[in-house]
C-alpha cells in the first residue's frame, strides 16, 4: 500500500463523523475468556432452566415476567458465597443507594446514563454489600466498583447461596411523578413506598442482553428496535415528564398538545409519543382508551396484564403504567 493511501484512509478515518455509541462493560468481574455458553454466564431459577435467567415471561409457565437478566459468579469463598465484584456497565450518575434488605431487589444500586443517546437507567440488585465510597449523585466511569455480588432479597422466596447473582436491569423512569401516584393509590396505604422514584413500579425495564458482551452500543436504537405491541390515545392537560426527559422519544408540537398518541412495547415501556392537537379526531372525549393492538402479540399482552383476560380492555398494568405516566399532566 502506498504511502499517500495510507494517508487518504487516514484522513477519511477523521473527517467521517463517529456513530453514535456508548461504551459498555460487563457487570461483574467474571472471567469472559472463561465464557463458552449462556449458562457459563446465566444464573436460573430453582427451576434450573436457563430462559428463567433471561428478560422476559420466562418464569412460572410464562405467566411470571423477568425485568432484567440474572448474572452468575464466577468466583466463590470457601463458605459457597460468591466473591465478584459488580461494576457500573456504562458511564453515568449514582441515582439510587438501598442498603436495606427490604425488598425484592434487596440491597441495590440504581445509575442513570446522561451521556448515553436516551438517559436510561440501570440497576444492579441483591448485591452482599454496597461499596461504601458510592455516594448519591456521585458521577461514575463505567468498571467501578459498585458492591459485591450477593443474594440479598425480601422477597417471599430466599436466594439460596449456589443461586447467588448480580440481578441486572436497564430500561426508563416513568415518572417524576411517582410518589404523588403511589400515595394515592388505596392498595398503598398499608405498604409504604421506600424506594421513591426507584421503586420497581416506576422502573420499566428492557432486555439488557443485547448490551452486554458489547464494547459499545446505540442505547436509543436498542429502545427503538422494540416493536409496537399496543397503542394509547389519551389526553393531557400538561406535558408528561417522561417526554420532557426523553426529548428524543417525541415527536409532534408539545406546546399545542392536548394528549398524545403512545405507543408501547409488550412489557409495557412507552417508546413513542405522537402529539395530538386539541380538535384531533383520534382523541378521547376524556381520559384514555386503548386504541390499536398487534394482534399477534395478543396472548402476551394478557399474560403481561397489559391487556384484561378478554384481549381487548386494558390491563392492569396498563392501567397503573399510564396513571403513572400521566400523574404529573394532569
Ligand atoms: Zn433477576
Amino acid at each position: 500500500m502506498s504511502r499517500r493511501y495510507r494517508l487518504a484512509l487516514l484522513f477519511l478515518g477523521l473527517t467521517t463523523a463517529p456513530l453514535p455509541a456508548t461504551e459498555v462493560v460487563w457487570p461483574t468481574t467474571l472471567d469472559l475468556t472463561a465464557v463458552r455458553s449462556a449458562q457459563d454466564y446465566l444464573q436460573p431459577t430453582v427451576s434450573g432452566r436457563l430462559e428463567s435467567a433471561t428478560f422476559g415471561m420466562v418464569r412460572e409457565e410464562g405467566l411470571r415476567f423477568h425485568e432484567g437478566v440474572d448474572i452468575r459468579p464466577g468466583r466463590h469463598d470457601a463458605a459457597g458465597e460468591a466473591l465478584d465484584l459488580v461494576r457500573a456497565a456504562m458511564d453515568g450518575q449514582v441515582a439510587y443507594v438501598n442498603p436495606h434488605v427490604n425488598g425484592p431487589y434487596g440491597k441495590y444500586v440504581v445509575l442513570v446514563h446522561p451521556g448515553a443517546e436516551l438517559p436510561v437507567y440501570s440497576l444492579y440488585a441483591h448485591l452482599a454489600a454496597i461499596d461504601p465510597a458510592v455516594r448519591l449523585g456521585m458521577f461514575t466511569r463505567r468498571g467501578l466498583t459498585l458492591g459485591r455480588m450477593g443474594r440479598t432479597s425480601a422477597g417471599a422466596s430466599p436466594i439460596t447461596p449456589d443461586r447467588a447473582h448480580l440481578h441486572f436491569e436497564v430500561g426508563l423512569i416513568l415518572s417524576t411523578g411517582f410518589n404523588q401516584w403511589y400515595a394515592a393509590q388505596p392498595d398503598n396505604r398499608k405498604s409504604p413506598n421506600l424506594h421513591g422514584l426507584f421503586n420497581g413500579q416506576n422502573l420499566i425495564g428492557m432486555d439488557p442482553l443485547p448490551l452486554l458482551g458489547q464494547r459499545s452500543v446505540d442505547v436509543l436504537a436498542l429502545v427503538r428496535r422494540q416493536p409496537t405491541a399496543l397503542t394509547v390515545v389519551l389526553r393531557a392537560p400538561k406535558v408528561p415528564d417522561f417526554v420532557t426527559r426523553y426529548p428524543v422519544l417525541a415527536r409532534g408540537e408539545r406546546g399545542k398538545a392536548a394528549g398524545w398518541y403512545v405507543e408501547f412495547s409488550w412489557q409495557g415501556m412507552p417508546l413513542r409519543w405522537t402529539a395530538l392537537e386539541a380538535g384531533n379526531p383520534r382523541l378521547p372525549a376524556q381520559g384514555w382508551q386503548i386504541a390499536e393492538v398487534d394482534v399477534t402479540q395478543r396472548p402476551l399482552l394478557i399474560r403481561r396484564k397489559l391487556l384484561a383476560a378478554d384481549g381487548r380492555k386494558p390491563g392492569e398494568l396498563l392501567t397503573q403504567n399510564v396513571g403513572i405516566l400521566l400523574s404529573t399532566a394532569r
